[in-house]
């Protein structure tokens, strides 16, 4: 920062000078190098001119909404025989910090007719599903497209991941098998390092 600069209230980003170690004390949210006093974090400055401290008060990034058309990954918590109750904690590659309630109903899980949703979908699936409708901060979802539905799933008698085999998805642990609305990213590795939430 410039001398005209130091004041409060400045984003900042990480790296970006606030000042030197003669002038002020280095506070949270910043680091030293060399004598200079840097941000550690996107933020904004409090320049506290009684002690002569520099800090940074982190921004929290913008929450991540879904938004009709988004692909969003979530785990199917309530499945009733006509709809899901979906908790999305990912919204396209992006992790979320907290998460939103999503709606799966039965007619929008598959393009064919589906009779009963224990059968395409079970508590505790993860899902790719496409957000239909944001309408009254509802969101409705849909696995119908071929590159959609369930990534992930437990056996339902015993807990063991089930795989595709020639019976559907089945379970190793106990000769289980099971359907599913099934996505071509099934068995995937879901717990991969995602990019974190920062738009
Ligand atoms: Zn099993």
């Amino acid at each position: 920062m410039k001398e005209n600069e130091r004041k409060s209230g400045l984003f900042v980003v990480p790296g970006d000078q606030l000042g030197v170690i003669e002038e002020f004390t280095s506070g949270s949210g910043t680091y030293v190098e060399d004598g200079t006093i840097h941000s550690q974090v996107t933020g904004c400055t409090l320049l506290d001119m009684l002690n002569r401290q520099v800090s940074v008060y982190p921004i929290v990034p913008k929450a991540t909404v879904p938004q009709v058309g988004n692909i969003v990954t979530g785990i199917a918590l309530d499945v009733r025989s006509k709809n899901a109750v979906v908790r999305i904690f990912q919204v396209g590659d992006k992790k979320l910090s907290g998460f939103f309630t999503g709606m799966l109903h039965i007619s929008g899980v598959s393009h064919g007719f589906v009779d009963n949703m224990y059968n395409v979908v079970k508590t505790g699936d993860i899902i790719k599903a496409k957000v239909i409708s944001t309408k009254n901060r509802s969101f409705f979802l849909s696995t119908a497209e071929n590159d959609l539905g369930v990534v992930h799933a437990l056996c339902s008698i015993c807990g063991n991941e089930l795989k595709p085999g020639n019976r559907g998805l089945e379970c190793s642990n106990c000769g289980n098998s099971e359907r599913r609305k099934r996505s071509p990213d099934f068995g995937k590795d879901i717990t991969r390092e995602e990019k974190q939430d920062e738009s």
